[in-house]
């Protein structure tokens, strides 16, 4: 009796101090809170009722696809209901990042709610269109880090170094093929530069292995 009682106040502290450290900081909580997401998507994976074929000649009707998604929101809207509210966020952070499936950003980075902006586009390519969106998020979301992220093993990157890629999609092709210049470019749009000397904002590119998901 005396065992049991011992055992039960063993596991009911462990958990206790389990849960306090998750509240009280920031790391553990950060990480406990990861893995659950991780877990809910491998649950999720399991549920093979919805389109995930992998191969690019699938021949499911577009009307399918719409049906899906809705069917997702509807299911998702129903989870927001009993679940509490997440607390508003403003973004710091400006991510530009290719559209490669591989590249989930809630794994990349565990919890993209709020504290990134993200614009994904083929091969991170800063189009005119990217370029004045990052100027919007320095100058009216005040965001303290551009990074434009490239990533190991691109189809895009291939495709725009492709004779064909180049005939077939020119303007990706070319944004890809000058990538430094249009860096150099966006870093000296007036309104960037001047937040950039006064150390107000960094604007940096890094490229992430997409097989560990982690930033070379
Ligand atoms: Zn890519």
């Amino acid at each position: 009796m005396y065992m049991r009682f011992k055992k039960t106040l063993v596991v009911t502290a462990l958990l206790g101090g389990l849960v306090l450290l998750t509240l009280l900081n920031r790391k553990v909580s950060f990480f406990v809170g990861g893995f659950f997401l991780h877990t809910g998507y491998v649950i999720q994976d399991w549920a093979e009722s919805f389109h995930h074929e992998l191969t690019d000649h699938d021949t499911v009707h577009p009307n399918e696809v719409f049906k899906t998604v809705m069917a997702q929101n509807n299911l998702q809207a129903k989870v927001w209901q009993v679940t509490p509210n997440i607390k508003d966020r403003k973004p710091k952070a400006l991510l530009i990042l290719c559209i490669d499936p591989r590249l989930d950003d809630n794994r990349i980075l565990g919890d993209t709610r709020g504290y990134y902006d993200i614009i994904r586009i083929p091969g991170s390519v800063i189009t005119e269109e990217v370029a004045e969106a990052v100027e919007l998020a320095v100058v009216k979301h005040e965001v303290k880090l551009v990074m434009v992220i490239t990533h190991t093993d691109c189809a895009m990157e291939r495709l725009a170094a492709s004779e064909d890629g180049r005939h077939h999609y020119p303007l990706l092709a070319e944004g890809i093929n000058n990538h430094s210049k249009r860096m150099q470019t966006l870093s000296h749009r007036p309104a960037i530069l001047e937040r950039l000397q006064k150390q107000q904002v960094w604007v940096i590119e890094k490229r992430i292995d997409t097989k560990t998901g982690k930033f070379l």
